[in-house]
């Protein structure tokens, strides 16, 4: 049975290579997702290693953080958007977890995970991930945690309401559109804790904002913020 696997899947190679889902060459052995060249070349910011960086500086006002950073610049119509699209709505879960450990892999050679004791993606409101099928922001976490065995919780921080598609709307709107949209359940599992909220493109920033807001009523809590790209 494996022999024969083995023989179906290399016949299926050999119609369908697999593909670099940045650049589309064909992938060789042992590289996965993405090929070597383009996990080199991605435009990687290096914050986790500043204080102060500008992912920082975008919250002060804000949200109260302890640390935050995003591990790639996202610069509109870059080849890295195949990345993000294929992740969030191509159902390649696997470039989640991929990017997880890798980025997980270099976060650890700094001091930005030292202190942290939980991993919390943001939610996808329940409809939306029945659709989707999984939340690709918990990919994301469930790669970190394969690497640094830090522990995820997806339970405690949650979505509350449907909202219609951002995309199209002013910058203003969108302040108003997530207000009040994460909600807590058993906050005292967060309790103290040190908790990295994990979420896939930082954009304007409200998204996070509106988690801290709904985490500020957990007691004692800290956060620091982790986020795959950030756009430029
Ligand atoms: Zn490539």
């Amino acid at each position: 049975m494996g022999t024969l696997r083995t023989y179906l899947a290399s016949l299926l190679h050999s119609f369908y290579p697999r593909r670099c889902v940045v650049c589309g060459t064909p992938l060789v052995e042992g590289e996965q997702g993405l090929c070597t060249q383009c996990v080199l070349r991605m435009p990687r910011t290096g914050y986790h290693t500043q204080e102060g960086n500008p992912v920082e500086v975008s919250f002060w006002g804000r949200a109260q953080l302890e640390r935050a950073t995003s591990y790639f610049f996202y610069e509109k119509g870059s080849d890295f958007r195949h990345l993000l699209h294929r992740l969030k709505y191509g159902g390649r879960k696997d470039l989640g977890y991929l990017m997880g450990r890798v980025v997980a892999t270099e976060l650890r050679e700094s001091d930005f995970l030292k202190d942290i004791d939980l991993l919390v993606p943001v939610p996808l409101h329940p409809r939306k991930q029945r659709e989707r099928g999984y939340n690709q922001s918990a990919c994301l976490a469930k790669g970190l945690s394969q690497v640094t065995g830090i522990p995820v919780n997806t339970i405690s921080l949650i979505r509350r309401r449907h909202h219609e598609s951002q995309t199209h709307k002013r910058r203003y709107d969108r302040w108003l559109n997530v207000d009040g949209i994460f909600a807590l359940r058993h906050p005292e599992r967060l309790a103290g804790k040190h908790l990295l909220l994990i979420d896939d493109v930082l954009t304007t920033g409200a998204t996070i904002t509106a988690c801290c807001d709904a985490l500020k009523e957990v007691e004692g809590v800290r956060i620091s913020v982790f986020t795959l790209a950030v756009a430029q």
